[in-house]
């Protein structure tokens, strides 16, 4: 695992449509310093009242994607699918300058952010990084949803999801993060959604932006997308990746085991904080230099 922060190495642009706002945005991702964090600032609005941290304590809404948001009331939608490609490019300082209100969707997945990042290049800063080293197992449920995390070296997670769908129904995924692991197998799988609620979605002012370009459109018996699935279980995969951005909110990698039942944005975020409610289940763990313990702590790196 890599021991010093890192950010990347020149600023990179991408632009593209807001999934929920339908609105065209432009994002550019800069280098920042060390203990900046992953923030965004927002340049379509007042001066001085556009940033906004990309952490658990501005979270403002996560029904249907991972919105942040700072006191002068500025928001920022959908930062999940950024967050997680940050998290799996094992990038701590960034900020992204946006000129509206939602990250751009790009194709529905992580993988245009890890192609940005490796455009920018990344750059090691001589700051030392810390991760989140976790003492004892934390569990939180919500509806339906299970999502608990127990003490491990390195981080994976084990995600199972149930729909009553035939077209999803019933997948399970484990993933320990190796060997470039989010990059191929995680990164690429894209968001879905059911064609039969988007109307009802749209009128409450979301969806907007969603098409067959940006995510994966379920019919009853059917994926409507003209070249189908990315993956045969890309679904559990995107819940995977939704997971490790939602976790990455954190400010930190997290050495844990993360087990997950039909758990979402909401429910990720319920764990963060069950974490950091009790001071005893965690504590902060300085990566020492110098370690190459190839196999577990580098895939922590991978994960994030
Ligand atoms: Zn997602």
């Amino acid at each position: 695992m890599r021991a010093s922060q890192a950010t990347v190495e020149r600023a990179v642009h991408c632009s593209g449509i807001g999934l929920h706002s339908g609105v065209d945005v432009a994002m550019s991702l800069q280098p920042a310093p060390p203990g900046h964090g992953i923030r965004v600032r927002r340049t379509d609005v007042a001066p001085g009242t556009g940033e906004v941290p990309c952490d658990l304590a501005h979270v403002v809404n996560d029904r249907l994607s991972t919105v942040v948001g700072n006191s002068h009331g500025v928001t920022v939608a959908t930062v999940e699918h950024l967050m997680a490609a940050l998290a799996g490019m094992g990038i701590d300082n960034a900020l992204a300058m946006l000129d509206g209100p939602e990250i751009p969707a790009m194709d529905g997945s992580a993988a245009p952010f890890v192609e940005l990042i490796e455009r920018a290049g990344i750059e090691e800063q001589d700051t030392p990084r810390r991760a989140i080293r976790l003492r004892k197992p934390v569990t939180v449920r919500r509806g339906e949803a299970c999502i608990s995390m127990t003490p491990a070296d390195a981080f994976s997670i084990d995600f199972r999801i149930e729909f009553d769908s035939p077209v999803i129904a019933r997948q399970e995924m484990s993933i320990a993060f190796a060997n470039g692991a989010f990059v191929d197998d995680i990164a690429p799988a894209r968001t879905f959604g059911f064609i039969d609620e988007v109307d009802r979605l749209r009128e409450a002012g979301f969806a907007l932006g969603a098409s067959e370009d940006n995510a994966i459109g379920i019919d009853r018996q059917r994926v409507v997308n003209r070249d189908g699935l990315r993956f045969d279980d890309e679904f559990v995969r995107h819940k995977i990746l939704d997971c490790v951005g939602d976790l990455y909110l954190a400010g930190a990698p997290i050495l844990a085991r993360i087990v997950a039942a039909r758990s979402g944005h909401a429910a990720n975020h319920d764990l963060l904080r069950a974490m950091f409610a009790d001071e005893d289940s965690w504590a902060w763990y300085e990566i020492p230099r110098g370690e190459n313990g190839a196999g577990a702590l580098t895939a922590v790196a991978a994960a994030g």
